[in-house]
């Protein structure tokens, strides 16, 4: 099977699913959820909308809440996705769990730790792992094929990310404030190497907020300061599309 034609995507997914999101797919090609649900609850969550929809078509049982869930038969896919010839367009970039918090205190140690090891036995994949929960990364080792994440929304997550991210390993480490959904202040972000900001998608009930100018510049000059690329999600100018990793990516 050729990488660049579409995967279909299947209950008792082998390979990689098609990254869903049009803004990340620029950078970003791939996800894989071998862990899903949450409950951190955030009013905004997407893949709580997705598991519903997924449930009702599938009658899938480890859809039917967002209570967390191990998928042992996705282990494969990184073995079993066609390696792109290079990570141009982050064509390799896997976003891994999109359906949940793979770092949540409800997941099982011995769950991270194995898709963790199937990270490490696959180098020819780069990676993206994103937290709420930043002080469980604190028990683990990252490979070099990850790039580790927080999500930060309001001021009150700062000063815990700040903390835990003062003392974790990786070779890509990054903030994400998708959504922004304050103006946030960091004393600073030195222990970042990414930035990324979006708005708060469209939900049922609510539209999408885009956040006001003034917290975006705020927080993209606070990301100069440190030296840390930035990347806005929706925004046109290109001196807001810059990534961390190799081959740009
Ligand atoms: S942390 Fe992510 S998966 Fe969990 S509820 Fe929030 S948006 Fe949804």
């Amino acid at each position: 099977m050729r990488w660049d034609r579409p995967v279909k995507a299947t209950t008792n997914m082998t390979v990689f699913d098609r990254q869903e999101d049009k803004s990340i797919r620029q950078w970003c090609k791939w996800s894989w959820d071998p862990i899903t649900g949450c409950e951190h609850d955030c009013r905004y969550c997407h893949g709580i909308e997705k598991a519903r929809k997924l449930y009702s078509r599938t009658r899938e049982e480890g859809y039917s809440s967002f209570k967390p869930h191990l998928w042992p038969d996705r282990f494969d896919a990184p073995h079993n996705t066609p390696i792109p010839e290079s990570n141009v367009s982050g064509n390799r970039n896997v976003f891994l769990g999109t359906m949940g918090d793979m770092f949540g205190d409800w997941v099982e140690k011995e769950h991270i730790e194995a898709v963790l090891d199937i990270v490490r036995d696959t180098p020819q994949w780069n990676y993206i792992l994103q937290t709420k929960n930043p002080r469980r990364y604190l028990e683990f080792e990252f490979p070099l094929n990850c790039w580790v994440g927080v999500k930060v929304d309001k001021q009150k997550e700062v000063k815990p990310a700040l903390e835990c991210f003062s003392r974790i390993e990786a070779s890509v480490r990054f903030l994400s404030c998708d959504p922004l959904l304050e103006w946030l202040l960091f004393p600073t972000l030195e222990c970042f190497d990414w930035i990324m900001i979006g708005p708060r998608p469209k939900t049922k009930s609510k539209p999408v907020f885009y956040p006001p100018k003034i917290w975006i510049s705020s927080l993209v000059k606070q990301a100069r300061t440190s030296g840390c690329k930035v990347f806005v999600k929706h925004l046109k100018d290109p001196g807001y599309k810059e990534y961390p990793g190799r081959d740009g990516f």
